[in-house]
């Protein structure tokens, strides 16, 4: 059969020859909730000021301690917003010392509710990857919606004072994804242009810049099916695959656990309703992140989004 018509599960067996499993679980994800203040439109778990699913205290408890039992290397803390779940505090200090990272999009920071927020991240140096899709107003806005430029730099700069992407300690770590059907340059160059032009037009400063590819599913393959454009984007991503990104891939060494306790293999496959494979499928089944070493991964087409081109993650690209 033609490569490109093969499906993932066929070309990643015949790489490996076996199917895709992971190793050792390094990097605990959690979704603390759908709630964000943005509505982005390439939102893959369709988050928004509507949604009202949200970590309750007893699963947190017992995250925290999973955690405690065998700590993972990072607790990685997603959403929606994260600054909008009233225990987020609480939750970080009942984890240390294990390290912690909060993926914003930036503008939350600037929210009431999230008042003193910032402060107390760089007090307990927890680590922030914010969104950031463009260093251009109109392309962040295309994306983001009326104001999150403008408020993405007031955060920026705010962050930068309390001395994050500016001491070794506080990491400020971008986020950059295509505004559409395409691959995303090389990490290290649009790297290099960012520093450029956000220190250049703005006085801000990062640490590092993670390039991710837009994943065919959720509200951005909505737009690429109303746009006609749902094939090219999949063949696109079919003809990169890039073998060398398999070892890499996040699902070999982290396990997310959504808002409701349920355990995926990433944040993908939660927005996809795919769970981690049986017979453990809960938070509340779990006594050690062990248990959950050199599982089976669940895998689908989706994960060509993953291993096209330099390979993608939540930590940006995977190779070269
Ligand atoms: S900021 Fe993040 S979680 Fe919120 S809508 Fe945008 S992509 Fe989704
Ligand atoms: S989409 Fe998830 S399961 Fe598939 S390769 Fe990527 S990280 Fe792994």
């Amino acid at each position: 059969m033609n490569q490109v018509n093969q499906s993932f599960v066929e070309r990643t067996q015949a790489v490996l020859g076996r199917p895709l499993c992971a190793g050792k679980v390094q990097v605990l994800q959690v979704n603390l909730g759908l709630l964000c203040n943005l509505s982005c439109q390439h939102c893959h778990v369709q988050a928004g000021p509507k949604r009202e699913e949200m970590m309750s205290r007893s699963t947190l408890d017992q995250l925290v301690h999973l955690a405690q039992s065998r700590p993972p290397g990072l607790v990685d803390l997603t959403g929606g917003a994260p600054e909008l779940h009233p225990l987020l505090q609480q939750f970080i200090l009942a984890l240390a010392p294990i390290p912690v990272q909060v993926r914003t999009n930036l503008t939350a920071l600037l929210l009431p509710q999230a008042q003193g927020m910032a402060e107390f991240f760089a007090a307990h140096k927890v680590g922030l990857v914010a969104s950031l899709p463009c260093y251009t107003e109109a392309n962040v806005e295309r994306q983001r919606g009326k104001g999150a430029f403008g408020d993405s730099i007031e955060a920026l700069r705010l962050l930068n004072r309390l001395g994050y992407g500016v001491e070794e300690n506080l990491s400020l770590q971008l986020i950059y994804n295509p505004g559409g059907p395409s691959l995303p340059p090389a990490q290290t160059k649009l790297e290099a242009d960012y520093k450029t032009r956000l220190a250049q037009d703005f006085g801000v400063s990062f640490t590092k810049l993670a390039c991710m590819t837009n994943m065919p599913i959720g509200k951005f393959q909505k737009r690429l099916v109303q746009d006609g454009k749902d094939l090219e984007y999949f063949q696109l991503l079919t003809h990169s695959y890039n073998q060398a990104t398999l070892p890499q891939v996040m699902c070999r060494h982290q396990l997310h656990v959504s808002w409701d306790g349920t355990l995926h293999d990433c944040d993908f496959n939660y927005a996809l309703g795919l769970t981690a494979q049986g017979p453990l499928t809960n938070l509340s089944q779990l006594s050690s992140l062990a248990e959950l070493d050199l599982r089976p991964i669940t895998t689908g087409n989706h994960c060509f989004g993953c291993t096209a081109g330099s390979g993608s993650s939540c930590g940006g690209a995977l190779t070269g």
